[in-house]
């Protein structure tokens, strides 16, 4: 990642920020358009996509004219680059972390201090599917991943302050800075009042509706905990309550926190009464 962020130009950083402007437009971004917005030949944009593909940061594609995209991994570069460009971000640390759905690592921030930059990838296809056609129709899976990084952003800003979710710092492309949560995920440990811990989730859950928001995605594995309390985290999927799949979101998310308490703790709630908690009822 690093040796990709130095090997970067001034000529490459403007073909990367033209094809960021214009990839939710044209799947693969003509090089006549990039040409345009760079003020550059397209004889010189053509030998530069050349090293921008060799070096996997762009995919290149020729129809009827020679088009380019991101890469993950270019398009992880490009918003790293803008991160540090504003003064989000000032170092890049050791990966923490590789999902299905993103990259997490270490960061350090001036402002700060230690902070995780998370890499979205939803949609990237994944090596197994590499072959399948998958249709996002006219718009290349790239962008689909700034979407996520960007949902989840917002839903974070929104409920920083109001319920116990990390402290969102920026967010750049398909990248969400946030600060580091000194903590380990519920799956790991064995806690010894389990009792307190599951009320103390519950009441986030409640807090978060309170907001507006549903995390979509709440298990023993997006729940970090320590001695001083809960954090629930990874929002990209998240929906408003206003949003026609929310109560069934809502109650797979309680569910599975239920679930999972009592299955490892031998602790059981009613599901009804619970819900009737979380919604004020
Ligand atoms: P997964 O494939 O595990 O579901 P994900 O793509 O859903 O990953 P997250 O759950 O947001 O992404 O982050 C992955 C992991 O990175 C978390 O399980 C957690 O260990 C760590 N992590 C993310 N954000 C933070 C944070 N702010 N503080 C501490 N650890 C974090
Ligand atoms: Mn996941
Ligand atoms: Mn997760
Ligand atoms: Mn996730």
């Amino acid at each position: 990642m690093i040796e990709l962020y130095r090997g970067l130009d001034r000529k490459d950083e403007c073909i990367l920020n033209a094809i960021f402007d214009n990839m939710w437009d044209f799947e693969y971004v003509p090089v006549h358009a990039i040409a345009r917005e760079c003020g550059i030949s397209e004889e010189k944009i053509e030998l530069a996509l050349k090293k921008l593909g060799g070096m996997r940061i762009t995919e290149n594609k020729y129809t009827e004219y020679l088009g380019a995209s991101f890469t993950f991994k270019g398009l992880s570069v490009f918003s790293l680059k803008r991160l540090v460009n504003k003064n989000a971000v000032s170092m890049l640390g050791n990966i923490m972390g590789e999902g299905k759905e993103s990259v997490v690592y270490n960061a350090m921030s001036e402002r700060y201090g230690e902070v995780v930059v998370k890499f979205h990838r939803v949609g990237y296809p994944s090596f197994k599917k590499v072959k399948e056609k998958r249709d996002y129709g006219s718009l290349h899976y790239t962008v689909l991943t700034v979407r996520s990084a960007k949902r989840e952003y917002n839903a974070l800003k929104k409920l920083y302050g109001y319920a116990s979710v990390p402290q969102p710092v920026a967010w750049e492309g398909n990248a969400v800075v946030t600060r580091l949560i000194d903590a380990k995920e519920l799956f790991r440990v064995k806690i010894s009042n389990p009792g307190d811990v599951l009320d103390m989730i519950l009441e986030e859950i409640k807090k978060m509706y309170a907001r507006g928001i549903i995390h979509g995605d709440l298990s023993q594995f997006n729940i970090l905990v320590n001695s001083d309390g809960v954090w629930i985290i990874d929002f990209p999927q998240s929906v408003d309550t206003k949003d026609p799949m929310a109560q069934e979101y809502l109650e797979r998310d309680v569910k599975n926190v239920l679930d999972y308490f009592e299955r490892t703790y031998r602790l059981k709630k009613d599901l009804k009464e619970v819900m009737k908690y979380i919604k004020d009822e």
